[in-house]
């Protein structure tokens, strides 16, 4: 595939169609438009609907071992054009050119996983408790999905999905975000060239995402809505759904605490604590927004850190040295201004950054002296913003990190195995990371409890959200 321009302002339903309306897709690196998007509306999201339950009819009935073949394809596809997919997220959203290279991998990565898994959808035989019959639970599609992505990962978070709803035998409608709908269209495309069957990946770009969802929300035939974006979106579509009861899968905010006991490989600890904080300028929903460390390290600890986020390169995220982009648009970056000014008022001080640096940059910014009332630590800043708090021992840390209504990823850095294990058993989080930043994989479970979610995308886990069982009770005869 050579580029997007045939793409412009088309939508895919069974094959692309030029849209009536049209948007401007924004980079945040000029603040200019950098393309045109397909504004879907209601008639669109319908059509839709009727292509992908007609196609499910058909893509139901595939082998298990044709749609593994065709995830493989697909997988070879996306890495062919990984260059081509990183440079249109970099382009779209401003991440730095190298994670975006680290993000096409791991879109791919989920493909190749579920390529096997496909084939793995095992059903069951089970003892039953009458002589003369016989207990199966056979394990089936759930139906045409409908998906709703974010901007902040526009290639991992529509793989992610769509590749397990796929490789189960559903048909999948996309709604991607309003920011990243050129990433969306172009794994679509390659998934039609390497022969995906028309209708079973369809994509809806729009710029009024209420509008697209409500005839998919309201229509019995989508049995199953997957979402990944904020708590408050995700609470929204929860009572949608609860009209035609669909399956639901949600990855909702984060709040992931990060705790470093006195114990820990201090070097590595800093090393994963600014790769954990500062990767896609600190907009990742397991971006750690609080790192608690222990009282007798706290000043090593931040000088450390100090030291190191000081030497991370502010820039062109083009540019293959950038380590931090610009933010996404306007809105994320007063946000991330509004917590530091209300961290500062509140006795925060500011041990490196604090500042806006161009248009949409903030500079990676180290806070100490953060108390629990502030801002930060009750929303996601989704900045690069590092607040650093103290504790006295394992009792409080567990404590502080439970004092959130979000339970998505946590860290702990310790070398005492006992404490590693009790704090893993003891934090209310889908995901804890013991001596490790970065734990998300495609054959991990990755998710949510609390107000972070319901459902794990990744691994086994991932194909059982879109298979349904029936139970077959078979009589022998007396
Ligand atoms: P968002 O909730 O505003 O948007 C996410 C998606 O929801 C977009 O596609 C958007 O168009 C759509 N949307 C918005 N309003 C809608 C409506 N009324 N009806 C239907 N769809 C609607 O979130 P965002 O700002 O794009 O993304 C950041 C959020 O996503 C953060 O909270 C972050 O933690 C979360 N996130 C979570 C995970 C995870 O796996 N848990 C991963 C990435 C991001």
């Amino acid at each position: 595939m050579a580029d997007l321009t045939p793409l412009e302002g088309k939508y895919l339903t069974g094959g692309w169609h030029a849209a009536d309306a049209t948007y401007d897709v924004i980079g945040p690196l000029s603040g200019d438009a950098i393309a045109r998007a397909a504004h879907c509306g209601p008639d669109e999201a319908k059509a839709a609907a009727d292509t992908a339950w007609e196609a499910f009819q058909s893509w139901r009935t595939t082998t298990a071992f044709e749609r593994a073949e065709l995830l493989r394809t697909w997988h070879d596809a996306i890495l062919a054009n990984a260059e081509l997919l990183a440079r249109t997220m970099t382009r779209e959203m401003g991440k730095p050119i190298k994670e975006a290279r680290g993000e096409a991998a791991y879109a791919a990565s989920f493909v190749r996983w579920y390529e096997g898994e496909a084939t793995r959808a095992y059903g069951e035989v089970f003892p039953t408790a009458a002589g003369h019959k016989r207990g199966l639970a056979l394990r089936k599609p759930v139906g045409p999905v409908y998906a709703v992505t974010p901007w902040n990962f526009p290639a991992g978070m529509v793989t992610r999905k769509a590749a397990p709803a796929l490789a189960a035998g559903c048909t999948f409608i996309l709604k991607p975000a309003e920011q990243t709908p050129l990433t969306a269209m172009l794994l679509a495309e390659l998934w039609r060239e390497v022969g995906g069957p028309e209708g079973t990946l369809q994509v809806l770009p729009t710029n009024d995402p209420a509008a697209v969802t409500a005839p998919l929300m309201e229509d019995p035939r989508i049995r199953k809505v997957t979402f990944t974006g904020s708590t408050e979106v995700g609470r929204m579509l929860y009572a949608q759904s609860a009209e035609t009861i669909k399956r639901i899968s949600f990855e909702l905010g984060g709040h992931a605490p990060f705790v470093i006991f006195d114990d820990a490989d201090l070097d590595q600890a800093v090393r994963e604590t600014i790769a954990c904080k500062f990767r896609n300028a600190g907009q990742t929903c397991v971006c750690t927004n609080r790192i608690y460390v222990h009282e007798a390290i706290a000043d090593a600890f931040t000088a450390k850190y100090v030291e190191a986020a000081k030497g991370l390169r502010v820039g062109d995220p083009n540019d293959d040295a950038t380590d931090v982009g610009p933010l996404v648009d306007a809105a994320g970056l007063a946000k991330v201004q509004d917590h530091v000014r209300d961290a500062v008022a509140h006795g925060a001080d500011v041990a490196l950054g604090g500042e806006t640096q161009g248009d949409l940059y903030f500079l990676p910014t180290v806070l100490t002296g953060v108390t629990p009332d502030m801002r930060m630590m009750q929303e996601e800043t989704f900045g690069p913003v590092a607040p650093i708090l103290t504790f006295a021992n394992e009792a409080e840390a567990i404590a502080l990190a439970n004092a959130t209504p979000y339970g998505l990823a946590s860290y702990v850095y310790t070398n005492d195995l006992g404490r590693a294990w009790r704090m893993a058993e003891n934090l209310e989080y889908g995901i804890v990371g013991i001596n490790d930043g970065v734990p998300s994989a495609a054959h991990a479970p990755f998710g949510g409890v609390k107000q972070s979610g319901i459902g794990r995308e990744g691994g086994p886990w991932g194909l059982d959200e879109y298979l349904e069982v029936t139970y077959v009770s078979m009589g022998l005869g007396h």
